[in-house]
């Protein structure tokens, strides 16, 4: 690997501090918020531009060495994780909002730009990101648009893909490209932005994004409804959608992880509670009440215990920071976690719960379990404290996709496949459609430079060592 000579021929492109080899600072781009193991790059490499970008990677390109995008270092999957080793390209520096442009309902805005200052910048105007993944304090577009981010608002508004019109990337040889349309349609030749969204961060680096807007709803309201069992989910959700309410959210929380939801968000919950479905409703000011209501009735009708509304912003805010917070409070629970964010179809949410009781009790693992009921997109966690019991995790695991996939489901809804969940990809996809995309891999990257060990099982198993 040509570090040096690779480092020396990008330098007259940067600014000064563009390349950092402090030891703390590359330890700090070693790892994401998943349970891959760190791996410590060479370098970490900070460009302020798209050109600066293309130099970069025109000079890993040229000397072979491995570049591993990181935007906002939140990914849940090892994505940002540089297993080669290699340099970081941290594009926190790209964070400009370059214009909201209300006519045409889109923002233009550098991959850098965390997620939730989007969010206010575009609200200020009266105008709506819908993508929210719960991350949205601290993570980037870049990184949203490499994940193909998702979040409680997706039942209503569609993920990350579904909002973004046009994208500027620079493909791993340095070119510059622009993918996509910037404008409401636009069908002349493939779909290139779409393949970049949720590529993880292998095809190319997103440099700039134009993004679709819309008019920001004038209300929302949040109701918990607290469950007898969880096989009252199913008929809660029926209910309101045979009523034909669209809430904007449908968010499942079982018995464990309404156990830790309860204290941080002040929340009086019924003590035969088994689970509670957060359910939130959009719309006019002079519909949202009656709205709720309706909302309200259809769920207790369907069997919940109690139905509870948020009364005031403050309420809401507590409850969702709480709910935010779910992953991380989780992990303060048990020595080692591990997350899964499967999805199945909804009519199979059943089904799915069912098997991870049965995981459960079979493994011996505690198996907290929330997410996006309304997209069938669960988050199945593990926890354990004792290191020995790890293959029985792993066991339960596997068993958790082989359920997943015979329910008609995938083995992830939002966080991708990264390093962490590499080796099961064949469980899903057959050789053919994995040798297909290695393939597509290939005609954008033909030297394998960028973030190489991501995705496919066999680009993962040549870095097995290191996670
Ligand atoms: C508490 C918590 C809650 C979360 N909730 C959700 C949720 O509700 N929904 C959801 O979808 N996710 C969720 N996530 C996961 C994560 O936040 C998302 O995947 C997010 O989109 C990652 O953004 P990031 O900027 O942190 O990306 P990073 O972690 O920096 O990178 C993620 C991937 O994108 C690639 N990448 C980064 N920037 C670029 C770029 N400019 N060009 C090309 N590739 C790039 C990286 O190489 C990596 O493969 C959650 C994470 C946490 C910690």
């Amino acid at each position: 690997m040509g570090l040096d000579a690779a480092l020396k021929a990008m330098d007259p492109a940067l600014d000064s501090g563009g390349v950092v080899r402090d030891r703390a600072f590359r330890e700090a781009h070693a790892i994401d918020e998943s349970e891959a193991s760190p791996v410590v790059p060479e370098a970490v490499v900070r460009p302020r531009s798209p050109t600066q970008v293309a130099a970069v990677l025109a000079a890993c390109h040229r000397h072979g060495v491995p570049v591993t995008p990181r935007s906002g270092g939140t990914g849940r999957v090892g994505g940002a994780v540089p297993v080669p080793g290699g340099i970081v390209l941290s594009m926190e520096g790209m964070a400009e909002l370059k214009g909201i442009e209300p006519d045409d309902l889109r923002v233009v805005a550098g991959p850098g730009r965390i997620l939730g200052e989007l969010h206010r910048a575009v609200e200020a105007e009266g105008l709506f990101y819908p993508p929210d993944p719960n991350s949205w304090e601290s993570c980037r577009l870049g990184g949203n648009i490499a994940a193909n981010a998702g979040g409680p608002r997706a039942f209503k508004y569609g993920v990350t893909r579904n909002w973004v019109l046009g994208l500027q990337i620079v493909t791993a040889d340095g070119t510059i490209l622009h993918v996509g349309k910037p404008t409401a349609k636009g069908v002349t030749g493939y779909d290139l932005a779409s393949l970049v969204v949720g590529s993880e961060g292998t095809l190319a680096v997103v440099t700039e994004a134009t993004l679709r807007l819309i008019p920001r709803p004038e209300a929302v309201a949040t109701l918990l409804a607290f469950l007898p069992d969880e096989r009252t989910l199913g008929d809660a959700i029926g209910a309101v959608l045979r009523a034909r309410i669209v809430p904007r959210c449908l968010e499942f929380l079982d018995a464990l992880a309404l156990d830790i939801l309860r204290p941080q968000a002040g929340l009086d919950v019924p003590g035969d509670a088994k689970a509670m479905l957060l359910v939130e409703v959009d719309g006019a000011d002079r519909d949202i009440e009656q709205l709720a209501e309706t909302t309200g009735s259809l769920l207790l009708d369907a069997g919940a215990l109690d139905v509870l509304v948020a009364q005031n912003e403050a309420e809401r805010e507590r409850l969702w920071g709480a709910r935010r917070q779910m992953s991380r409070s989780m992990r303060k629970r048990a020595r080692h976690k591990l997350s899964e964010d499967v999805v199945v179809p909804r009519s199979r949410i059943g089904a799915l719960l069912a098997t991870c009781r049965r995981l459960q009790e079979t493994h011996g693992v505690r198996m907290p379990t929330y997410g996006h009921a309304g997209d069938g997109n669960l988050h199945v966690n593990f926890l354990w404290d004792d290191p020995a019991d790890r293959p029985r995790v792993q066991a339960a695991i596997r068993g958790l996709f082989e359920a997943v996939v015979e329910l008609g489901g995938t083995l992830s809804g939002e966080h991708g496949i990264g390093i962490l969940k590499a080796p099961y990809l064949p469980l899903e996809q057959s050789p053919a459609l994995i040798a297909l995309q290695e393939r597509i891999k290939e005609v954008f990257d033909p030297r394998g430079v960028l973030n190489p060990g991501k995705i496919f099982p066999a680009g993962a198993r040549r870095f097995h060592g290191a996670c």
